[in-house]
């Protein structure tokens, strides 16, 4: 006998799940069915999302509803449209062979007339959202006194997004009779206060220990510098070429942000955000379940609900403020039996809130070091001549070239002749990683420990002198300006003498020189006024300045300053492209903002462009087909 024959589920309804790969019940479904049968008791379900919980209530709503009666008997409440939108399609799937089913989503953003419509030619099972479904209660045009069951569906969610009200007022016009059942992946104190206040003796299923994460999901997190936040994110895809990857941010603007940047670099990826029409948000949600895109930059109200099988990673741009969003975050991934990653990229004073979350998900981290431009590398090229092994010839296509392809080829060997081919993949990402950084938050101290200079290091090495500090200024020699008008304009400027100035290091567009520490400030300040043959001029504090403040006080001015020079009047570009990767340290101011998720995007761009080390990888071949489908 089938196993979910077993639990009592009806044949027509086993037929449809059989259809829908459904063999042997989830754990939650095992222990769930039976006692929701019965329909006599409260119940809560402490699971994840992934876990099989919609058809754990969903059959047993479906042999508790008298399809005789026209009328609402079962209500499913739950946060989001997307959401709602799966559990009544789920559930239609379950029904499919009963015919005298009726089930209607109900939810914001959408024509509110179809769904009163809907309503009005009967309905048994209502799938709702709160907010649209308290809209429609006060038209009157549902009634919900004869209801026997109400599901809360991801509860805890639905709170945290501040629906309490409404769910009070929907569930004050239901009967006292009816049974409530509860379903939530954290168990924070209001939600204990929900199963309290509307629940009587409630049954309590949980699934695992209590806030045990999904078992299918191995949990990394890498500790880079908040500057090469980016760039190390940017190296992880590159990485797993065929990632199929959730990227939260904390905010909007970060998500958008990330996501213009990584298409911008040439990624498939594309934003999901509470600023997008729902219009918007769909077409980005169908292109991401049509596998169409790659990347789904997402903040954690947005991608609530979001039930998208074979998700490979989820990655954490930026933790969530809130620890129980982490288990929603990565409860993306690993669903439906398969596994998952779920990464967290982190600056080094965030490895508390590692430890928090371990200990809210029970689970371990891995700490995993950012791949280094040689592994991407040979990943990359194992990826492609698998690629190459593997793909479909299109024989009726190509075979007519293939006397001519053979006639050019010849003279050459097949090993060289695979070696070509691949070449012309590999030479171009070997060029673009050739050098690459060690993105490692403890990479320079690894690197002493090796013996070799650390960037800092280097630029140390090119010799500020003790007690003073380096500086930037956006003027140089293609200002008709001599290190002694330098010299003089500084002084003048801020009655520093000139003792206080240490070397001049003049370029083309700006120049270096150094200060004593103590004026610092001083200079900064007194050139804020000042401006060049109506520019203005900009002091800041070089690369190698030793650390003051807090770093996002820091990125913050130093990302204002790189966005400034790039824009100001087309000067400097050509120069800072020159100096490419090895030059004065503005590759680390630029690189800094990067981790900034107020003003960060733009940097990326410049550095993209003057970069390439961990800039664009358009012209790369990790991508995966989409990338590549991208550049067409
Ligand atoms: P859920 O937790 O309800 O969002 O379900 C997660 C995924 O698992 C969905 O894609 C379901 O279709 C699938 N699923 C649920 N129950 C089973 C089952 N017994 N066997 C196989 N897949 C299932």
């Amino acid at each position: 006998m089938n196993p979910f024959n077993e639990l009592g589920i009806r044949e027509d309804i086993v037929n449809a799940i059989t259809e829908l790969g459904f063999e042997t019940p989830t754990p939650i479904q095992e222990g769930a069915i039976p006692v929701l049968l019965s329909g006599s008791n409260d119940f809560v379900g402490l699971a994840q999302t992934g876990t099989g919980k919609t058809a754990a209530f969903g059959l047993p709503l479906l042999e508790l509803i008298d399809y005789k009666k026209n009328f609402p008997q079962a209500l499913i409440l739950c946060p989001t449209r997307e959401l709602c939108l799966q559990i009544s399609n789920d559930i239609k799937n379950y029904a499919k062979n009963l015919p005298n089913a009726s089930v209607v989503a109900v939810y914001g953003g959408a024509n509110i007339v179809n769904q009163l419509r809907d309503i009005k030619r009967g309905v048994q099972i209502v799938v709702a959202t709160p907010g649209r479904m308290k809209d429609i209660l006060n038209r009157k045009a549902i009634d919900f006194s004869q209801v026997g069951f109400v599901v809360l569906d991801e509860a805890d969610e639905m709170l945290n997004m501040g629906f309490q009200e409404d769910i009070d007022d929907i569930l004050s016009t239901t009967p006292k009779t009816k049974k409530t059942w509860l379903f939530s992946a954290t168990m924070p104190r209001e939600v204990r206060a929900i199963a309290q206040n509307y629940m009587t003796d409630p049954k309590e299923l949980t699934m695992g220990t209590k806030n045990t994460g999904n078992v299918n999901i191995e949990h990394e997190y890498y500790i880079v510098k908040a500057r090469d936040k980016y760039a190390a994110f940017k190296r992880i895809v590159d990485y797993n070429p065929e990632i199929f990857g959730i990227v939260f941010c904390r905010t909007k603007i970060e998500t958008q942000e990330i996501a213009e940047s990584l298409v911008k670099d040439g990624y498939n990826a594309d934003a999901l955000h509470g600023d997008l029409s729902q219009q918007q948000r769909d077409k980005v949600m169908k292109r991401y379940r049509d596998r169409s895109l790659q990347l789904l930059i997402a903040t954690d109200v947005a991608a609530r609900g979001i039930d998208v099988n074979d998700v490979t990673h989820v990655i954490n741009f930026s933790l969530p403020d809130e620890i129980e969003n982490y288990t929603h975050r990565s409860g993306r991934t690993g669903r439906a039996g398969k596994t998952g990653i779920s990464i967290a990229i982190i600056n080094s004073r965030e490895t508390g809130k590692i430890r928090q979350i371990e200990k809210t998900i029970g689970k371990q981290f891995t700490k995993a070091e950012v791949p280094t431009g040689f592994d991407v590398v040979e990943k990359q090229l194992f990826g492609l001549v698998h690629k190459v092994h593997t793909v479909e010839v299109n024989d009726q296509q190509i075979d007519q070239y293939i006397p001519r392809i053979m006639d050019e080829f010849t003279d050459i060997s097949k090993e060289d002749i695979i070696k070509r081919f691949v070449s012309l993949e590999f030479n171009r990402f070997l060029d673009y990683y050739k050098g690459a950084r060690d993105l490692n938050a403890d990479a320079d101290d690894r690197g002493k420990e090796r013996g070799e200079r650390s960037e800092r290091g280097e630029r140390g090495g090119r010799g500020t002198s003790a007690g003073f500090t380096r500086l930037f200024i956006n003027l140089g020699a293609v200002d008709d300006f001599t290190r002694g008008d330098l010299l003089g304009y500084i002084c003048n400027n801020t009655g520093i003498s000139g003792r206080s100035v240490g070397k001049i290091d003049m370029k083309g567009v700006f120049s270096f020189f150094e200060v004593e520490t103590e004026f610092v400030e001083k200079v900064t300040e007194a050139f804020k006024p000042i401006d060049f043959h109506g520019r203005d001029v900009r002091i800041e504090v070089s690369g190698d300045a030793p650390s003051g403040g807090s770093e996002g006080g820091e990125r913050r001015e130093r990302s204002g300053g790189g966005e400034r020079r790039s824009g100001g009047g087309g000067y400097g570009g050509g120069e800072r492209r020159r100096s490419g990767g090895g030059g004065y340290g503005g590759g680390e101011r630029r690189e800094r903002s990067g981790g900034n998720s107020g003003g960060g995007f733009r940097d990326f761009s410049g550095k993209r462009k003057d970069d390439k080390k961990d800039g664009g990888s358009r012209g790369g071949f990790g991508g995966g087909g989409s990338r590549r489908r991208n550049d067409k």
